[in-house]
């Protein structure tokens, strides 16, 4: 969820902080082979993972080696097989700091751009820090299929959406989707470099699926009906702050004109720059430059 340049405070705060193994969350069983990891730290992100015949794959691995190693213990208490596959939604640290606690011999796959930012991401931070990450051995540009016999995963880049390059990860035979960012449960999301009108567009395309259970980037395990609130809560802002563009509305006429009174359980996180003003002073920046 941070944005870069969040990074440095974010690790410094949460890299110190040691949590107890029995804390833990527990993975749930949503589908045959397939487990929802949900976080109990609002700053490190959910994980998805399936177990095949021969090995697992996993779907996002948490802030930092602690975070990496409670989501490991979870796996474990579920198989013992050989972690083969992990995909990461996109470059945030939160999303793929557990890389190499959790499969340090499995084959990183994300899109071609999240593993060119990450790689600048690891040039940005001090060489004690970068150990955790490990940026994708293998990268596609649309869409690819990994068979995890005998079930399979369909990885596939939306468009430009939370960041330019996120993947999402579609497990037919269970009707899941794992989202990435591109999808928080009652919140306002943070925005990167990315476009609030694909990613309209993108959550269209999902909820056209036949899905049964969400995986959010971010907090509790979603139905489609509670994904579909988060589409409404983006395209009403976006009509929003567009009617008001139109009309030669200033920014901070933007921020102080918005109505999301719909949308008042949201959470809003200003430190991650994830609130209702936040997210209309981004799709206005993003009208703006389209014009
Ligand atoms: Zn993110």
């Amino acid at each position: 969820m941070p944005p870069l340049r969040k990074l440095v405070l974010f690790t410094a705060v949460c890299g110190a902080l040691a949590i107890p193994a029995f804390s833990a969350p527990q993975a749930q069983p949503i589908g045959p082979g397939l487990y929802a990891y949900i976080s109990d730290n609002d700053s490190s992100a959910n994980s998805t993972f399936l177990v095949g015949e021969k090995g697992i794959l996993v779907v996002d691995t948490g802030l930092n080696q602690q975070e990496g190693a409670q989501l490991l213990h979870a796996i474990r208490e579920v198989s013992a097989l050989p972690v083969q596959y992990i995909v990461n939604t996109h470059y945030h640290p939160d999303h793929q700091g557990g890389n190499s606690a959790v499969g340090p011999n499995a084959t990183v796959i994300s899109t071609g751009w999240t593993r060119e930012h990450t790689v600048a991401m690891l040039n940005s931070l001090p060489a004690s820090e970068r150990g955790r990450f490990r940026p994708a051995d293998l990268t596609f540009q649309q869409r690819i299929t990994i068979h995890l016999e005998p079930y399979e995963a369909d990885i596939y880049f939306p468009g430009k959406a939370h960041t330019s390059g996120d993947a999402l990860v579609y497990f037919p035979h269970q009707k899941t989707i794992a989202m990435g960012d591109l999808f928080l449960n009652r919140s306002s999301p943070a925005m990167d470099q990315g476009s609030a009108k694909n990613w309209i567009e993108a959550l269209d395309d999902v909820l056209k699926l036949p899905i049964e259970h969400v995986v959010p980037g971010h907090f509790e395990l979603a139905t489609k009906a509670e994904l579909a609130r988060f589409r409404n809560y983006l395209n009403d802002l976006y009509q929003q702050v567009y009617a008001m563009t139109e009309k030669g509305a200033t920014l901070e006429q933007v921020k102080q004109g918005i109505h999301m009174q719909s949308y008042q359980d949201f959470r809003q996180y200003p430190k991650f720059e994830a609130t209702f003003a936040d997210n209309a002073a981004t799709i206005y920046r993003q009208i703006k430059e389209q014009k």
